[in-house]
């Protein structure tokens, strides 16, 4: 078995790219080629095992005994230590702290609909809080405004414990930090959501890498709906009942 793994290992470039991209962590400035000097290969033979021209067993004993001879460790853990590394280079951070035990779900919620509360059940099965928070976003002209947001979506809600409502002006990633959240929950409904949502999150990602962006998906009964649809059919006195809490039906007949 313990063979099997180290010749699974060893088989290609990747092999020697785990020890390349360990000295580079040990010797920050080393570069590929310097590594192979370091175990003793010309630049000829890098070429080779680039191309996979390289003969595997000859390649496997090399890095085998270097890295047993200046490491102390085998190969399989040189793997999981190169894993370890490329996580860290990708910062992707799997200790305990940022576990993800609370999580905002920002949006407009002009108004709240059963899309809406179908993500946030979700998020509550997944985590043990969740913020939902009203961008006051003035950018966008509301129907509704903050407070009445807020207010229609506390009353949906308050019979989840787990979850919270408020409302944010600004960075969805501060207000993120300021509640002690690390992770965004944005639903996705179709394809069409998928181009802005994924640069809204790897945005979010750049402004701040250690809050992660959740995606989920809602029953497939809620996913061609969301609140414009239901401001405008309300608009000409369509009923839309099956699609928004009874309360937040009642705020919109007002409106109209
Ligand atoms: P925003 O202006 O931030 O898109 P919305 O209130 O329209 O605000 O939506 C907030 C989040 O909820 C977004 O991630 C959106 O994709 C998601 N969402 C909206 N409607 C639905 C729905 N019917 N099903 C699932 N997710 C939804």
């Amino acid at each position: 078995m313990k063979a099997n793994v180290s010749q699974v290992l060893i088989s290609n470039i990747k092999s020697f790219r785990n020890l390349a991209m360990f000295l580079e962590e040990q010797y920050p400035k080393l570069t590929l080629k310097q590594v192979a000097a370091e175990i003793g290969m010309s630049e000829k033979s890098l070429a080779d095992i680039k191309r996979g021209k390289f003969p595997q067993k000859k390649l496997q004993n090399i890095l085998k005994s270097y890295v047993e001879k200046n490491f102390g460790f085998t190969y399989e853990q040189l793997s999981a230590e190169s894993t370890r590394i490329e996580a860290k280079r990708l910062s992707v951070d799997s200790s305990t702290k940022h576990r993800l035990t609370k999580v905002i779900y920002p949006g407009t919620f002009d108004p709240v609909t059963y899309g809406h509360l179908d993500i946030i059940t979700r998020a509550v099965d997944l985590f043990d809080e969740v913020v939902v928070t009203v961008a006051v976003n003035p950018t966008k002209k509301p129907l509704f405004t903050t407070e009445e947001r807020v207010k229609l979506l506390k009353e949906s809600l308050k019979e989840y414990k787990k979850v919270k409502v408020d409302s944010f002006n600004g960075l969805v990633v501060e207000h993120a930090k300021h509640v002690g959240a690390t992770g965004i929950i944005r639903g996705l409904r179709q394809i069409s959501d998928f181009e802005f949502e994924f640069q809204m999150a790897l945005m979010n990602r750049k402004l701040a890498g250690d809050i992660t962006t959740i995606f989920l998906m809602p029953h497939e009964r809620y996913t061609y709906l969301n609140s414009t649809v239901i401001r405008n059919l309300a608009s000409l006195h369509a009923d839309v009942s099956n699609f928004i809490p009874p309360h937040v039906h009642e705020a919109l007949k007002k409106k109209f």
